[in-house]
């Protein structure tokens, strides 16, 4: 069976997860998230989390090779997938194409989700996750019901420790450095969609759905 791929392009905070976490409850497509993967890591205090965390700590990227061995070995296992935070550079976008050869599979859409600067960091200093189930919630647009506690696991939520003023500042910077070159990468191969991400999360999905031909 041919393996199919979505790509979420867009600044830290514009909403990828969200939206590949719904695209995966909806339509099946598996969620890879390189952030979750290295976070995951550093939490177990594995070897690749070893090295991984201080590059998080500043908001750089994360080496290649060593992105590349935990998206080869996520992508090896699954048929519909949506990834999230990778490719990152031109590099591993080079280099998820090999894999795709490799593994008899096709990238159908890279989709942008465009938000301003300002929007990225009022959003970002505003987001709290559940630390047991990794519900996103915003304090301003999407609050728990309970004081500072997730709906679902009833677990006191907490901040992201990159979302802090100054490693947002450096990741947004990375992102228009390395990242946004993607942009006319995919625009290129002519499978780019851009869709406004300032939006509501269910206006945004919407959207996805309709430039991703999913129904
Ligand atoms: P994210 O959860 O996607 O915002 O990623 C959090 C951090 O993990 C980033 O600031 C990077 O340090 C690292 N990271 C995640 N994905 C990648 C990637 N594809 N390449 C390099 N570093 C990454």
């Amino acid at each position: 069976m041919e393996r199919i791929g979505l790509i979420l392009l867009g600044p830290p905070g514009s909403g990828k997860g969200t939206q590949a976490k719904e695209l995966e409850k909806r339509f099946g497509f598996v969620h890879i998230s390189t952030g979750d993967l290295l976070r995951k890591a550093v939490r177990e205090g594995t070897p690749v989390g070893k090295i991984a965390e201080k590059y998080m700590k500043e908001g750089v990227l994360v080496p290649d090779d060593v992105i590349l061995n935990l998206v080869n070995e996520a992508l090896s296992r699954v048929t519909r997938f949506v990834l999230d935070g990778f490719p990152r550079n031109i590099s591993q976008a080079r280099k998820l194409e090999d894999i795709m050869q490799k593994i008899g599979g096709r990238i159908k859409r890279a989709i942008l989700l465009d938000v301003s600067d300002d929007e990225i960091v009022k959003r970002l200093l505003a987001r709290r996750i559940c630390p047991s189930c990794g519900r996103v919630y915003n304090l301003i647009t999407s609050p728990p019901k309970d004081d500072n506690k997730c709906d679902v696991c009833g677990v006191q939520l907490v901040k992201r420790s990159d979302d802090n003023e100054e490693t947002i500042r450096n990741r947004l910077a990375v992102y228009r450095k390395e990242t946004a070159p993607l942009i006319k990468y995919y625009e290129e191969r002519g499978i780019l969609s851009r869709v406004d991400a300032s939006r509501s999360p269910e206006e945004v999905f919407s959207s996805i759905v309709k430039v991703a031909e999913l129904k």
